[in-house]
């Protein structure tokens, strides 16, 4: 069985690998024997009350400068964040709130884990809650203050850590893929869930309250569990409050975030609008697997456009999911609905595949040879030294490189094309990480 993920974020300095050590004391780092674990990350078993964890310290970064920790530590947050249910964010309470420390709260609160606030450096008891109160602005609750060094505080930071991990028999439930049904009002985001419900399936239950942004349904399907998600029934509900055009684009926020794999419904009359254009973005930016359903194709007079060309004008407008496949269904009828959840199966599958570092880089080599990397006019090369899949959901690659400003958009772009184009990832968007030498 495996433990669950604490990862511990901050800027360099405040003393993450200090407290790492304080919670995991003289326990051996677990070295993973795994294609796509790299050297930045160790992950170190500690407990706290009877509750086990392992501790994700992707510490150890050497940085030049200032201005060039930022970036390193997004893709910290993004890494840790892919695996861990919970964060331990460490600032410094001797230095006091920095600019940094906003930034990389910003991205934490975007990100669905939670967070533990951990003020570090704060020996005096009583000074420490001063010190501490300073981070309150950071948004990420209440800040505890700790010393690393001597031990104080952290007893009571870790019990808000456990607090947060999943009751124990949780972690024995069966995986199920999480679907997260968003669009626009009206588009037949409930008469699609009622179709799911109503094939002839066992439904576990409907889970009411989960959240009060959307009601949740089991569904079982040969083997896999669905959790699908559903934002639409809460509106109807409510539709005396809100009117029935109210579009909650946060409820939908919410659930891309609770969700593995999206379906995106569009409506088949209407087309492509700005709203869908919004969601779509918002879908690639948190990195989520997902389907585009084109509903209500009953209601499209077939000789004004074919499936083909309806597709095409749709993309054009759908610039951030170029990777996501596209289904052409009705909710009335009932035409390739059955499909949909097929189609989620293997979005969920390329979501979460590994390749193996060999194959990545027979992929780079021939990237390369086909079109060499970009060269400045003073002659400097572009050199992809190694590449490596360093995590899942998304599929996520570190490239090593003499120096990432080498290399523009275009060339990045023409790299995620030849990954997809010799190893699909269909259904998934991809992340990569251009990291220069130290
Ligand atoms: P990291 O870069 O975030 O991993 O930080 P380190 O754990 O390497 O610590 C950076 C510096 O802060 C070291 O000089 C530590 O001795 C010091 N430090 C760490 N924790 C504490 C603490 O609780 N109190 C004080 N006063 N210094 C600390
Ligand atoms: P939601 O607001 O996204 O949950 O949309 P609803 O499921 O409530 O559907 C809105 C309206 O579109 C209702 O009047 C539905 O009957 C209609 N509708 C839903 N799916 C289809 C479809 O596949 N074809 C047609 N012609 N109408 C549909």
């Amino acid at each position: 069985m495996s433990l669950p993920v604490v990862a511990i974020i901050g800027r360099p300095n405040v003393g993450k690998s200090t407290l790492v050590n304080r919670i995991a004391g003289e326990q051996e780092a677990i070295v993973f024997d795994q294609p796509g674990i790299t050297r930045d990350r160790t992950y170190r078993p500690a407990y706290w009350c009877d509750r086990e964890f392992q501790i994700v310290d992707t510490g150890g970064l050497v940085f030049d400068d200032d201005t060039e920790f930022l970036p390193l530590i997004r893709e910290q947050v993004l890494l840790a964040l892919a695996e861990a249910k919970v964060a331990i964010f460490v600032v410094d309470g001797q230095q006091g709130l920095t600019g940094g420390d906003e930034t990389i709260a910003q991205w934490l609160r975007e990100k669905a884990v939670p967070t533990v606030l951990a003020v570090n450096k704060c020996e005096s008891v009583e000074k420490g809650l001063f010190q501490a109160a300073d981070f309150w602005v950071l948004g990420l609750g209440e800040p505890w203050p700790v010393s690393s060094i001597h031990g104080n505080g952290t007893g009571d930071m870790l019990d808000q850590v456990i607090a947060h991990l999943p009751p124990m028999d949780e972690e024995e439930a069966p995986p199920e893929t999480s679907v997260a049904i968003i669009g626009r009002p009206n588009v037949g985001k409930s008469s699609l869930l009622n179709a799911f419900l109503g094939e002839d399936r066992a439904i576990v239950s409907p889970i009411s309250g989960t959240t009060r942004d959307a009601i949740d349904s089991l569904v079982q399907r040969n083997d896999t569990h669905y959790r699908l998600i559903d934002t639409a029934g809460i509106r109807k509900k409510r539709s005396v409050d809100y009117g029935p055009e109210f579009f909650g684009i946060n409820r939908a926020f919410k659930a891309i975030r609770r969700s593995g794999v999206v379906l995106l419904v569009i409506d088949a009359v209407d087309g492509m609008t700005e709203q869908d254009q919004k969601l779509a973005g918002r879908i690639e930016e948190d990195g989520r697997a997902c389907v585009v359903v084109v509903n209500k194709w009953d209601a499209v007079e077939k000789d004004t456009y074919t499936m083909v060309e309806y597709e095409k004008v749709l993309r054009s407008k759908l610039y951030f999911l170029e990777w996501a496949p596209f289904i052409f269904v009705s909710a009335v009828t009932g035409q390739r609905v059955e499909k949909i959840l097929d189609m989620v199966d293997e979005a969920a599958e390329q979501h979460q595949r590994r390749v193996t570092t060999s194959v990545v880089n027979e992929v780079i080599e021939d990237a390369i040879a086909w079109r060499s990397p970009p060269s400045t006019r003073q002659g400097r090369q572009g050199r992809i030294y190694y590449g490596t899949q360093v995590t899942t959901k998304p599929p996520t690659f570190t490239l090593f490189v003499n120096d990432p400003k080498l290399f523009k958009d275009s060339y990045r772009r023409y790299i995620e094309r030849q990954f997809r184009e010799s190893l699909g990832f269909r259904g998934t968007p991809l992340r990569f990480f251009w990291r220069g030498k130290r």
